[in-house]
């Protein structure tokens, strides 16, 4: 297994987000499933030049999965997918975020102000979890993987089984302090009026479970 090191300016945000500067920790959601429509639109584009690639989009959707037994909520497409280079390039470095990349660009070429609207990304998740798990097969590949991360410390990547191609994030919420509260984060209204609020524009199904015991 290997341990590594955010880069500066990724552990800098990090850090940033485990303190939770953002008073509104809801917007995790929105940008777990905003990654996670990105990585099924990247399997539609790919299915419109490959004759081989057929998109049947009833195989693809969103599924959230909330366990209170175990403080775990789970984010899991049926996306394009991450190999070890993508999990190693996307995750383990904040700067390289192509979509803010192409923001940008289209923000200076409208000259509108859309900064407000680019989300602050995968490491939001940290604002409500101390363990971030995501297990990935790409699109292409035989092999699945493993990242792992408890935040400031680094990150772990190890091979790991998924027999279907994407992505499936699993946070372990973090516990009640006597400030804040975390468990909302595991309610079905809450999460319900969360993806209302944020998500309503998804072009794919957003389906919700809830684990009882
Ligand atoms: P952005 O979405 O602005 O690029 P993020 O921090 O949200 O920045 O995500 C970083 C990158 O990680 C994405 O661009 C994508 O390449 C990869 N990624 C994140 N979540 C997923 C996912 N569910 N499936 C495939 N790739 C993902
Ligand atoms: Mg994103």
């Amino acid at each position: 297994m290997e341990k590594k090191q955010f880069q500066a300016e990724s552990k800098r945000l990090l850090e940033m987000m485990i303190n939770s500067i953002y008073t509104q920790k809801e917007i995790f959601l929105r940008e777990l499933i905003s990654n996670a429509s990105d990585a099924i639109d990247k399997i539609y584009y790919k299915a419109l030049t490959d004759a081989n690639l057929v998109f049947d989009k009833d195989n693809y959707y969103i599924r959230i999965t909330a366990d209170k037994q175990n403080r775990t909520l789970t984010i899991q497409d049926t996306g394009i997918g991450m190999n070890h280079e993508d999990l190693e390039n996307h995750l383990g470095v904040i700067a390289k975020s192509g979509s803010l990349a192409f923001k940008k660009e289209n923000e200076a070429k409208d000259g509108h102000n859309i900064i407000g609207q680019f989300g602050v990304g995968f490491y939001s998740a940290f604002m409500v979890a101390d363990v971030v798990t995501v297990v990935s097969k790409a699109l292409g590949s035989d092999t699945a993987y493993k990242w792992e991360s408890t935040g400031a410390e680094g990150y772990t990547i190890e091979p790991c089984e998924k027999d279907s191609v994407g992505t499936v994030i699993t946070l372990k919420i973090k516990e009640n302090t006597e400030d804040e509260s975390y468990d909302e984060f595991l309610e079905e209204y809450r999460l319900r009026s969360i993806i209302k609020k944020y998500s309503d524009f998804i072009r794919y199904p957003i389906k919700m479970d809830m684990v009882t015991k």
